[in-house]
């Protein structure tokens, strides 16, 4: 058999980058595949984006990941944006087709998938509340309110941010979507069937701090997730399981929303158990 020393490209670009785990993920799902392609993490400074893309295109790279501070600037660069990455105004993962570089955010996706796989939950008609309105907020909320979820309310501390994300659900998606600003505790009503912390509030290196949310009156069979996916289980998380209610991690969301793009780059079904195995060891 001929030789073949040549390499399938992808990866991510940001800035800073060095500490994106997402090649640990993508690159165990290689191996375990036995695929000859390689992830690279590449910082790229934000005036260098377009220069950027344009090595995308001329390495005939597979497709790349978008973090901080590219997931918005890259939509002008692009061939085309997906109808949800649009509404969301945001792409975090891009692959080709033939020479079209297309965006797609899979954050919403990813999550909403960890919720079906790890948790056995339909969003379907249910009142939801999400603390934040940064970029996981806005992808969280499209992918719900398009999966049918009941009544959507925003918590967050910027008023500007949280009334913004709350029109454009509202615009985008027909979400019933409601805005409040979060300026002290947040007492979780018992209409609650799930809350999201999507904010980075306990993201590491702040492992103790948690979100002001007082679970008191919330219904025992509230569901309480976090998009933290560092720690694998932030001090939210642990004090909502202390008190008997059923939880969903941050990190089942970043192995899917890997997983999706693994599938959109090979086209291949993702090792999922493999690439979150990698992950957990990487955060020990
Ligand atoms: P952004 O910077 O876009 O948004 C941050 C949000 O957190 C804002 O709503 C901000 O509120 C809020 N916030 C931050 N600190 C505080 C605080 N002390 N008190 C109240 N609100 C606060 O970040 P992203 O949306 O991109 O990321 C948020 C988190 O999601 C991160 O931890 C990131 O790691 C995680 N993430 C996880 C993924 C996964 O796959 N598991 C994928 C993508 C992100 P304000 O608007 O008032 O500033």
């Amino acid at each position: 058999m001929a030789a073949n020393y040549k390499f399938e490209l992808v990866g991510v670009l940001g800035f800073p980058v060095a500490e994106n785990p997402t090649c640990v993920m993508q690159e165990a799902a290689f191996a375990a595949l036995n695929l000859p392609w390689r992830y690279l993490t590449i910082e790229v400074r934000p005036a260098s984006l377009p220069d950027a893309i344009r090595g995308v295109r001329a390495l005939g790279m597979k497709g790349v990941n978008l973090t901080i501070p590219h997931k918005v600037a890259v939509l002008p660069l692009l061939d085309e944006i997906s109808p949800d990455a649009a509404m969301i105004g945001a792409v975090n993962t891009v692959w080709r087709e033939g020479d079209r570089l297309i965006g797609e955010n899979t954050d919403g996706k990813g999550f909403l998938r960890g919720m079906r796989e790890e948790s056995g939950i339909d969003p379907a008609g249910k009142n939801i509340c999400v603390l934040g309105a940064g970029g996981a907020a806005r992808a969280i909320t499209v992918e719900l309110a398009l999966a049918g979820a009941g009544r959507i309310t925003i918590w967050n501390r910027s008023g500007e941010r949280g009334e913004a994300l709350c029109r454009d659900l509202k615009q985008r998606t027909k979400a019933d979507a409601h805005f409040e600003p979060w300026r002290r505790t947040y007492s979780v009503s018992p209409e609650v069937d799930i809350l999201v912390n999507a904010t980075s509030i306990g993201l590491f290196p702040e492992i103790e701090a948690m979100p002001d949310v007082d679970l008191k009156n919330a219904r025992p069979d509230l569901i309480v997730c976090d998009v933290v996916p560092n720690p694998p289980e932030t001090r939210f998380i642990k004090t909502a399981r202390a008190l008997g209610l059923k939880t969903l991690t941050g990190l089942p969301m970043l192995v899917y929303q890997g997983a999706i793009g693994f599938e959109m780059w090979t086209g291949r079904k993702a090792p999922e158990a493999a690439m979150k195995r990698a992950l957990e060891e990487a955060f020990r």
